[in-house]
């Protein structure tokens, strides 16, 4: 994948000093009193420089509360105008767009039911037409960065420039502790493939509950995700929606306090040293593609033998006896088991592909 993005760098729309740069507010809003006392309480917070709450809720059912709908931006409004803070909602139609646009919202953002559907993320981008509205891209619902980049391309083709990432974890069908699995090798890549895209993390979507927030936070801030949008109520046990991941003001702001911000660079002493030790990374890397080139090769001879005997590929005891070996001979290394079988399930798709196309070969 080879595009480019056209994005305006984050701090050239938004003044952001003391850092991590936070969005905060409730899940929805859900009565005048809630969202101002909230927004009131987040004033104090010197990292919270943006406002959000929903008042359109995509539900899973029928017959949850789908938010105030149109007399909530009147409250936002409010918020804006009494507190300062940039306010921001969720739009999924080009009706909410216009919505917003007519009540000065200031960012849109779009969820993550929305972004799977590439059709609706270019309507959304067309009812914006050429207003200059910053945007906020949540990931799809499930693992799939083709589609979150798709939606981010979208909209930056129809004109939008500032436009920011929100990680909020993925669906996954096995069992984890996280609502939302976070994935965190899928958001990397978002960065690596457009470092200039901002990107940052929703640990209240990613969590689904309170406990696990403060290091999720600081697991974002460690892999230089560039802010945080986190869901505040002024009292989460009365929430009418996702009421287990919403923390009060004080709460947020003690876990603001709490974390530890590392640069990413230090002194010419800490950057000599790191680059001994990636020179030595790097020198590693190349033993082991080394030996894993000569290990295909051998798998290849194994192929061609099988194959000039009549013999099948896959050999499931061979398999079985290897995987035991080799997760214990790695675990007596100081290796997990679950990595080692990853290892080891990587490099037995490869070998079998490779005796594929060997057997398919014309001799
Ligand atoms: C939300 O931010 O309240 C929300 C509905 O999020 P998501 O689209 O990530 O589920
Ligand atoms: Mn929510």
């Amino acid at each position: 994948m080879t595009s480019t993005l056209n994005i305006t760098p984050l701090g050239d729309w938004l003044a952001v000093s003391d850092k991590p740069f936070v969005i905060a507010g409730p899940c929805s809003a859900e009565t005048e009193e809630q969202v101002m006392e909230t927004a009131f309480g987040l004033t104090g917070i010197s990292q919270v420089k943006v406002f959000r709450a929903g008042i359109w809720k995509p539900r899973t059912r029928p017959g949850a509360f789908e938010g105030v709908g149109n007399s909530g931006l009147k409250w936002l409004h409010r918020v804006k105008k009494e507190t300062g803070l940039l306010v921001t909602v969720e739009v999924a139609n080009p009706r909410h767009v216009e919505e917003a646009l007519d009540h000065d919202i200031d960012i849109l953002w779009i969820g993550a039911r929305t972004v799977v559907n590439p059709f609706a993320v270019q309507e959304i981008g067309e009812a914006i037409g050429g207003r200059d509205i910053p945007v906020m891209i949540k990931n799809p619902l499930n693992p799939d960065l083709k589609t979150w980049i798709g939606a981010i391309e979208r909209l930056n083709q129809l004109g939008l420039q500032k436009l920011v990432a929100v990680h909020r974890g993925f669906s996954f069908f096995n069992r984890s502790p996280y609502r939302n699995a976070p994935m965190w090798e899928i958001p990397i890549e978002l960065k690596r493939l457009f470092p200039n895209l901002p990107v940052i993390s929703d640990p209240s979507h990613i969590c689904g509950n309170r406990e696990m927030i403060p290091a999720t936070i600081q697991k974002a801030l460690d892999l230089e995700m560039n802010g945080l949008m986190i869901e505040v109520h002024n009292n989460p046990v009365k929430a009418l929606t996702d009421k287990n991941q919403q923390i009060t003001p004080v709460q947020l702001r003690e876990m603001l306090s709490k974390l530890i911000l590392r640069r990413e660079s230090g002194s010419i002493e800490f950057e000599n040293k790191l680059e001994e030790l990636r020179s030595e990374i790097d020198k590693l890397d190349e033993e082991l593609m080394d030996i894993l080139a000569r290990r295909m090769k051998v798998v290849e001879d194994i192929g061609t033998y099988k194959k000039s005997n009549k013999i099948t590929i896959l050999q499931l005891k061979r398999w079985n006896q290897i995987i035991n070996d080799r997760i214990e001979a790695g675990e007596k290394m100081g290796m997990s088991r679950e990595f080692m079988l990853k290892l080891l399930q990587t490099l037995h798709e490869e070998g079998i592909q490779r005796q594929i196309d060997v057997m398919n070969r014309e001799d």
